[in-house]
């Protein structure tokens, strides 16, 4: 489904900086994957390749059989609406309500008014907000705004999830239930791609985890511990 064919990026600001060096990886459908890492070992232009947010400075990142950065700007749109993202600082629009939040991103991507009013209280509910979803975001804890932020990154059925470092603002309730939601979502056939510095997820998801170092994969472990 995913795949990074010998991808490097150097950015050239003050200096240069390698923010990835020839990683190469496959990812099927239905995987679930934590990248792990110091800080600055490459994860978030990681998850920006995938994204088309950045272009490698050489190799090839494939999303199915489509090279993402051959994609005019006007395709990149399509790519991204198969992709839901979740951020650690939530992103949620403060002024609209759970269900106003979750029912933007089906307007944004065209879907009717019927479809809206199906979906939103579907998918809250999915993540256990459907009593809160008229609630605005300062009006939720934060783990229940990072659960609002999840609805609508899969409102809209996409094919893959980014969760990068969607627990790092939490407490370890909290932690433990968004993990408890990546992998229902997962289970339910969507691909989650989540960065991660918390050592108690990747111990508890028991899935793949690739960990970079400087850029670098240094581990591909398919059930993977975190030893950094
Ligand atoms: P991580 O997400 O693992 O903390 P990043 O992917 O953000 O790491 O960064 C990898 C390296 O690339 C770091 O050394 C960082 O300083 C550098 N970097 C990231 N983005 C830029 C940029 N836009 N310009 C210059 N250097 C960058």
């Amino acid at each position: 489904m995913i795949y990074f064919d010998q991808v490097s990026k150097i950015y050239n600001g003050t200096g240069k900086t390698v923010a990835l060096e020839d990683v190469s990886f496959a990812v099927e459908p239905g995987e679930f994957i934590s990248i792990v890492g110091h800080s600055g070992a490459g994860k978030t232009t990681l998850l920006k390749m995938l994204l088309a947010e950045e272009d490698p400075t050489s190799g090839t990142v494939f999303f199915e059989s489509v090279n993402i950065h051959g994609l005019r700007d006007s395709e990149k749109p399509m790519l991204r609406r198969r992709i839901g993202t979740v951020f650690q600082d939530f992103k949620l629009l403060p002024h609209k309500t759970a269900y106003e939040n979750v029912a933007f991103a089906m307007e944004v991507a065209g879907r009717t008014e019927d479809e809206i009013a199906a979906d939103v209280p579907h998918v809250l509910d999915l993540v256990d907000l459907g009593s809160k979803m008229f609630n605005f975001p300062g009006q939720l804890s934060g783990g229940e705004r990072q659960r609002v932020a999840i609805a609508r990154a899969i409102v809209n059925q996409p094919d893959l999830i980014i969760a990068d470092e969607p627990t790092g603002n939490l407490d370890p309730v909290n932690t433990y239930e968004i993990v408890q939601i990546l992998r229902k979502i997962n289970d339910m056939g969507t691909t989650v791609f989540l960065t991660t510095h918390n050592k108690g997820i990747i111990d508890s998801v028991k899935k793949r985890v690739i960990t970079l170092d400087q850029g670098r994969i240094v581990r591909d472990d398919k059930e993977g511990g975190y030893t950094l």
